[in-house]
């Protein structure tokens, strides 16, 4: 649990104020047990050893630290800090005797400066600073897996601090992971700090455990503190919590089993280069994937563009049940489904045949206009539209609770 007298600290992580490196070290031995054995000041990244931490993107310079114990001569702890344009850390690296290689990631989010007119409250300024921490198994080429994009996620943090004339709050996400499908997830919000005043009202918190078992999410020993209302337990309501990479990774097969295509082998790629660049994500049946950009979505929602590409596998689905199929995931539909039988679906997956085949190429120069009022492409935007829509209830319900979370972070 985070403890309030934690909070300038962070406050001051937020501010940008570089917080010093030995601040991780001071865990679980005393402070004073610590040596420095060797100081390299900030620099640029050019003077970084070749054979040192894979750098950090965006970085522009770097500091280094080495450390040892007054009671253990074998003990070493080298501390790699990476500082942006801005001269913020934005990311740690820490490696040294008996201990796994650990990165922690810090992102900023500058632009976030909003006045929450619901709050009643003006000149709030939110800053918030999430955390990401890594953990990577001992003797590994560092370099190699940055590059690969395999690591252990150890936590996320998501730390914001509202401002007003006469204080601030502190609001914070964190989800820890226990295990690659099990994580504890807290939402907390705290008492307003008053510049004269030591009163302090009640924690505002939600926690529970967050598993996932082939692709589905659930939800256990969900607790939250008296002040915070019966909360609606929608079919989202664990998704809520993934961060974008996983909820693209996991939200199309939300929809996927709805239409029973759970076990079909369709993958989904987070982040894919064989994506066009005009578009967020696209559904292959010859390949059986539904892959995403490696470019955030930003105009159209995660769960939106699921459901849409989902709708996608379903008319293939349905198609391969009309004709056999015309490649091997609709034969396969065809074969584990057989025809379809009820008449009003044989005539919706005949206008998907009819659609298929008048859908047009990229090099159409009328492409935009056809592929918007292709009927596969009106079904699939309605199913997207439908589950955003269903989706932003719980939304709405949990940015009532937790209120203080920048507006341009979508959270929930
Ligand atoms: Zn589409």
């Amino acid at each position: 649990m985070f403890k309030i007298t934690n909070f300038n600290k962070y406050v001051s992580t937020i501010k940008n104020k570089a917080v010093h490196s030995l601040n991780n070290l001071f865990e679980r031995s005393p402070k004073h047990d610590y040596i420095l054995l060797s100081k390299v000041e900030k620099q640029p990244l050019n003077n970084l050893s070749p054979d040192s931490w894979a750098i950090a993107a965006g970085s522009v310079s770097f500091s280094s630290v080495r450390v040892g114990k007054k009671s253990d001569p074998n003990f070493v702890r080298d501390i790699t800090t990476f500082y942006d344009v801005n001269n913020r850390p934005i990311q740690k690296c820490f490696w040294g005797s008996n201990t796994k290689y650990k990165q922690r990631n810090y992102e900023y989010n500058d632009a976030v400066t909003t006045t929450l007119e619901d709050a009643k409250i003006k000149n709030i300024i939110i800053k918030s600073c999430p955390i990401h921490k890594h953990r990577y198994p001992l003797g590994t080429n560092l370099k190699l897996l940055s590059l690969c994009g395999y690591w252990n996620k150890e936590s996320e943090n998501m730390l914001c601090v509202t401002q007003n004339d006469s204080g601030k709050k502190l609001s914070i996400f964190k989800s820890i992971y226990n295990g690659i499908d099990n994580k504890s997830v807290s939402v907390t919000e705290y008492p307003w700090v008053k510049k004269n005043s030591a009163k302090k009202d009640d924690l505002k918190f939600i926690s529970f455990d967050l598993k996932r078992n082939n692709h589905s999410l659930s939800v256990e020993n969900f607790k939250k503190s008296k002040n915070v209302d019966d909360i609606k337990m929608d079919q989202y309501f664990p998704y809520r919590f993934l961060n974008p990479n996983e909820k693209k990774q996991e939200l199309p097969y939300l929809f996927l089993q709805r239409y029973g295509l759970g076990n079909m082998c369709i993958t989904v790629d987070a982040n894919s280069h064989k994506v066009s660049s005009d578009a967020y994500a696209h559904f292959s049946s010859n390949d059986r994937a539904i892959r995403w950009s490696t470019t955030q979505p930003k105009k159209k929602s995660i769960v939106n563009i699921a459901a849409h590409e989902a709708e996608h596998a379903y008319q293939h689905k349905q198609m391969g049940r009309l004709t056999k199929g015309s490649d091997n995931y609709e034969s396969d539909c065809w074969h584990k489904f057989g025809p379809i039988t009820n008449d009003e679906e044989r005539k919706e997956a005949s206008k998907y045949l009819k659609a298929s085949k008048i859908y047009p190429l990229k090099s159409d120069p009328d492409y935009a206009k056809k592929h918007d009022s292709n009927y596969l492409e009106i079904k699939s935007a309605q199913a997207g539209f439908k589950a955003q829509k269903e989706y932003s209830i719980g939304q709405a319900q949990l940015k009532t609770i937790f209120p203080y979370f920048p507006v341009d972070i979508n959270m929930f």
